[in-house]
């Protein structure tokens, strides 16, 4: 048993969905959902037709909250935030909120593509390299027959074609919109441009593109499963080592933070 997780008692506020419990993790706020309570809400968003946004938290984004106001407040205003990463799971359960189980945004990503394929949602997949997002497209449509990617466009146009980037995807009117820029640009591309895309469902994915097009391997399972996912992914591209270095911050910090509660 993690330090003090028992005799924790945290306040508990309520996510508008579902009556779910949403975890104070270092200020920001982290809905306690598991794989099937974040497709049922993402189900509902997708019938209320009003324009949602879903961020996949992992701890890399909670450590840049505490220095990026606009990501903070973006986050803690999401529609859903998921426990995207085992970091942000342990911090939930030492500050005594009952998250049951990571979802990794690449996986809700995969389950929500199998979703539209069956119920005829079309998806739009914006960002990662040229080539990446079309490549994770074909492979995703040849998974799940019947998925309708209606568009995809790469993350490096220069900033002074995001008006028009916005007016494709509007055009097509896609269901889904995933976008992958990395944490934080993409949050803050799809909060600016919520309103005016009105898409139901957006959510930025990261590196999920690489992964879908074959260019990058996720971990094994038996590493995955030992919240290893992290260590196998710095091996494979010693770029992470940046994000890798903010986890020690990290786990400091809510060490203190579950301290401090209990004073
Ligand atoms: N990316 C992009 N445009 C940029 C910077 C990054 O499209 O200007 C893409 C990059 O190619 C990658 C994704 O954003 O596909 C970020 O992946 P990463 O695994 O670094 O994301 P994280 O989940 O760590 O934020």
């Amino acid at each position: 048993m993690p330090l003090g997780r028992k005799a924790l008692k945290p306040k508990i506020s309520h996510h508008p969905y579902e009556g779910l419990a949403v975890a104070d993790v270092l200020g920001c706020n982290i809905h306690c959902v598991g794989m099937d309570e974040a497709l049922a809400i993402a189900e509902r968003f997708l019938s209320e037709r009003t324009p949602r946004h879903i961020v996949t938290a992992d701890a890399s984004a909670v450590v840049i909250a505490q220095r990026d106001e606009e990501f903070r407040s973006i986050l803690n205003t999401a529609d859903l935030v998921v426990p995207d990463s085992n970091g942000v799971v342990w911090a939930c359960r030492m500050l005594g909120y009952p998250v049951r189980e990571r979802v990794a945004g690449v996986d809700l990503m995969d389950r929500l593509c199998r979703l539209a394929a069956e119920r005829g949602f079309t998806a739009f997949f914006y960002g990662a390299a040229p080539g990446v997002a079309e490549a994770a497209a074909r492979n995703l449509e040849a998974a799940y027959p019947g998925l309708r990617v209606v568009g995809t466009m790469h993350g490096y146009a220069p900033d002074s074609e995001e008006s028009s980037i916005v007016a494709r995807i509007c055009a097509l009117r896609p269901d889904m919109l995933f976008v992958a820029l990395g944490i934080p640009r993409q949050e803050k591309w799809i909060h600016r441009n919520k309103q005016a895309l009105g898409v139901p469902l957006a959510m930025g994915v990261g590196g999920s593109l690489d992964c879908f097009s074959g260019r990058v391997k996720r971990a094994p399972v038996w590493l995955r499963e030992r919240g290893l996912e992290w260590a196998y992914r710095l091996a494979k591209d010693p770029r992470k080592f940046r994000k890798v270095a903010m986890l020690p911050n990290f786990a400091l910090m809510v060490l203190l933070q579950s301290v401090s509660r209990r004073r």
